[in-house]
């Protein structure tokens, strides 16, 4: 592939664009500038710097993201800032046919939820994550303001009654790991679900924070506000 595409398709801008940063020597591969823009590439495996940033060649982008509180999972936010802010621009500048450019999140959480988020170009892989037929299990460490009882935590187990549906939703796993604490495991992921499903038991919810979506933890060196590209191996075992 012509180093000037591969560019393009990572994001870095308009074909032109792509093959200026080449020819005014933005551009390296293995430690050496490169200024043919038409130079023919093994695209995988390629890592390469752009204006002294390194990058590696990703035909789907799939990240993860310590989303910060006080930020909105929103292209367009209404009051906060959007996450995207904090990736780099060609992660929201990629081309992606006939779709929306960029990577998009996987699902939301609310402006004050912090944790793991996952994001990608892959429009099949959103569908089939958001789809209810796939219960990837996703753990929250819920800050509750009252001490928790047992009755509570039997009840979310046992299945709460939300106003939007009368079919009861339940925790798939939920423990009291201190008296203001609950690790709650949902397969499903409606608005506004651990705190509505946390007023329902008669609490209320303090500080909430995704720690896990399906064999993936947040790792604990990923601080808030950073991104890091899942691995093959992370990409499969969420398929
Ligand atoms: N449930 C909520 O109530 N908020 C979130 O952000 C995620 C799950």
């Amino acid at each position: 592939m012509q180093l000037q595409e591969i560019l393009y398709c990572q994001g870095f801008g308009t074909r032109r664009v792509c093959a200026g940063l080449v020819q005014q020597g933005h551009v390296s591969i293995a430690g050496a500038v490169e200024t043919d823009p038409f130079i023919d590439l093994e695209p995988t495996g390629l890592h390469y710097k752009v204006q002294g940033t390194e990058w590696a060649f990703h035909e789907k982008a799939y990240l993860m993201l310590h989303k910060p509180a006080g930020t909105e999972c929103s292209q367009k936010p209404s009051t906060w800032p959007s996450i995207y802010t904090l990736l780099p621009s060609p992660l929201r500048l990629r081309p992606n046919k006939g779709a929306v450019q960029g990577v998009q999140a996987i699902g939301r959480l609310d402006q004050d939820t912090t944790g793991l988020l996952l994001l990608t170009d892959d429009g099949q892989f959103i569908h089939r994550m958001g789809s209810p037929k796939h219960h990837v299990p996703k753990v929250y460490e819920v800050t509750v303001k009252h001490p928790l009882d047992d009755a509570q935590v039997q009840k979310l187990l046992a299945g709460v009654v939300l106003d939007d549906d009368p079919k009861p939703v339940r925790a798939a796993a939920c423990e009291a790991v201190a008296p203001l604490h609950l690790r709650l495991t949902l397969t499903e992921g409606k608005y506004h679900q651990v705190k509505r499903m946390v007023a329902a038991v008669g609490n209320r919810v303090e500080g909430l924070h995704r720690s896990s979506i399906g064999r993936l933890a947040l790792p604990s060196d990923l601080a808030p506000g950073q991104w890091r590209w899942l691995t093959a191996e992370e990409v499969e075992s969420l398929r």
